[in-house]
């Protein structure tokens, strides 16, 4: 196909599906990655917390306000063509926080294989649009063999032990060795993340870190 031919595409594509401010949906520039209004509320610095193993996470907002119905709508609403503007801010704190490190992979917390469609695959096309964005190539590391109970609507004194076996490796392989970073898309108590890094620490990465889209713990900021 010529260039030529391929950009008219693209733009025909944009003029059909224009992209869309993730936090108000206004239409929005090709180059955009949130509309005037929202890009000069936008906080300056991300949020660092940790999963409930200790693993370092790195968040671009809080689980709050039009975040978090940014989120919910990519989750829950079919709203998939935001995944790319809100892996951007994902991508922007990855670099800020971890600007020094050449991870060799990015993975994702897995989904059990029957669970609900809608809002399966959220922090799988997440970490897929960090990857393409941070060159870095995306991996399935982890698989999750059992059904267990939504988190949120546990009780947090039960949220630890719903997670604990859930998830299982794929292939050490992929993992040994190297600089992994695993993506999700809210960290709330630490808990799924945390059982996640467990098991990808099993199979000895040099180096594990983890990012998410939005996180529920207010009190520390980078
Ligand atoms: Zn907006």
């Amino acid at each position: 196909m010529s260039g030529k031919l391929l950009f008219s595409i693209c733009k025909l594509k944009y003029f059909v599906f224009p992209k869309r401010c993730p936090f108000c949906d206004a239409v929005i520039g090709n180059d955009d990655f949130a509309c005037s209004d929202c890009k000069s509320d936008l906080p300056e610095k991300g949020y660092v917390t940790y999963t409930s193993s200790g693993v370092r996470c790195v968040s671009p907002f809080l689980y709050d306000g039009v975040y978090a119905k940014a989120v919910r709508l990519l989750k829950f609403h079919n709203r998939k063509y935001y995944t790319d503007t809100l892996a951007h801010f994902i991508a922007k704190e990855v670099k800020r926080q971890y600007g020094n490190i050449q991870f060799d992979i990015i993975t994702s917390v897995p989904r059990y294989k029957g669970e609900n469609r809608k809002s399966q695959n959220c922090s799988k096309r997440l970490a897929i649009a960090v990857a393409r964005i941070l060159n870095i190539r995306y991996e399935e590391t982890l698989i999750k063999d059992k059904q267990n109970q939504k988190q949120h609507n546990l009780p947090k004194t039960m949220r630890k032990t719903n997670v604990q076996g859930v998830y299982k490796l794929k292939d050490e392989a992929l993992v040994k060795g190297k600089k992994v970073l695993i993506c999700d898309d809210i960290i709330t108590t630490g808990f799924t993340l945390g059982e996640c890094c467990i098991v990808l620490k099993s199979a000895k990465p040099t180096l594990l870190f983890s990012c998410s889209l939005c996180t529920a713990q207010k009190f520390r900021k980078a």
